[in-house]
C-alpha cells in the first residue's frame, strides 16, 4: 500500500474517541483508523486521556441489587459479538456496515455507482465507485464531507488522494474530483447534509439518488 498522506484532523479523532461524532463520520474515521497506524495512535492517546478523566471522577455508590445483578451476569453464557474482517478493498468497519454482504450498487450514470450504507436526518454515508477518467459532478457542500479512498485514486483542485487518504471538504470548497487511470476509484463518503450540485441536471436528479 502507498503511504497515507491525507489524515483525519485531530479534532475529529478526539470527537471520535469520546463518542461525539455522528454515525456517518464515525464510520469513515473507523475505516481510516483501521488503515492508518498514525491516526490509530492518536485515537488511543485520546482514549487514554479519557481514561485519566474517568479515574479522577469520584466513585458513585450503586445499590447491592445492581452489584449482585452484575455479578450474576458474569455466570451467564457468553455470546460473542460477530467480528467483521476486511473483505477485498473494504475494511472491517465497512464490512460491518454492509452486514457482511456485498454492496448493493445503484448507477448514477456515466459509470458512477453508489451504495448508500446509512442515511438519516443527521447525515449519510455511502460507497462511491468512479471509473478511471470520470469526474464526480462539480459540487459544493452544505456541511462537512469526509471521503476515504478504498481503491484506486482521485485528484481534485486540492491534491491527489490514494488508498487510505481522507479528503475533508467543508462549505468553502467547490471541487471536481476526477478518478485517475487504473482501477475504478472506490470511496467511502460521509456528509451531514445533502450535497449541492452546481450543474442543473445533477441538481434535478439529486432527490432521486439521495446524493
Ligand atoms: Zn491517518
Amino acid at each position: 500500500m502507498t503511504a497515507i498522506t491525507h489524515h483525519i484532523p485531530d479534532a475529529l479523532l478526539a470527537a471520535y474517541a469520546t463518542g461525539n461524532l455522528p454515525q456517518a463520520y464515525s464510520l469513515v474515521v473507523a475505516a481510516h483508523v483501521s488503515l492508518c497506524l498514525d491516526c490509530r495512535a492518536t485515537v488511543e492517546a485520546h482514549q487514554a486521556a479519557g481514561g485519566v478523566v474517568l479515574d479522577s471522577v469520584g466513585a458513585e455508590p450503586v445499590s447491592d441489587r445492581l452489584k449482585s445483578g452484575v455479578l450474576d451476569l458474569l455466570d451467564a453464557p457468553f455470546v460473542p459479538e460477530p467480528r467483521f474482517q476486511r473483505s477485498g478493498v473494504f475494511p472491517g468497519p465497512v464490512v460491518e456496515a454492509l452486514k457482511g454482504k456485498p454492496p448493493r450498487w445503484k448507477s448514477l450514470g456515466l459509470g458512477v455507482r453508489q451504495s448508500i450504507l446509512a442515511a438519516d436526518r443527521d447525515g449519510s454515508v455511502r460507497l462511491l465507485s468512479i471509473p478511471p477518467g470520470q469526474a464526480v459532478p462539480d459540487h459544493s457542500h452544505n456541511g462537512l464531507e469526509l471521503t476515504l479512498v478504498l481503491e484506486g485514486s482521485f485528484r481534485d483542485e486540492t491534491g491527489r488522494f490514494a488508498v487510505g487518504d481522507v479528503e475533508v471538504a467543508d462549505q468553502s470548497l467547490e471541487h471536481t474530483p476526477i478518478a485517475e487511470p487504473g482501477p475504478a476509484c472506490i470511496c467511502l463518503a460521509a456528509t451531514d447534509a445533502p450535497l449541492r450540485f452546481n450543474a442543473l441536471i445533477p441538481r434535478l436528479l439529486q432527490p432521486l439518488f439521495r446524493i
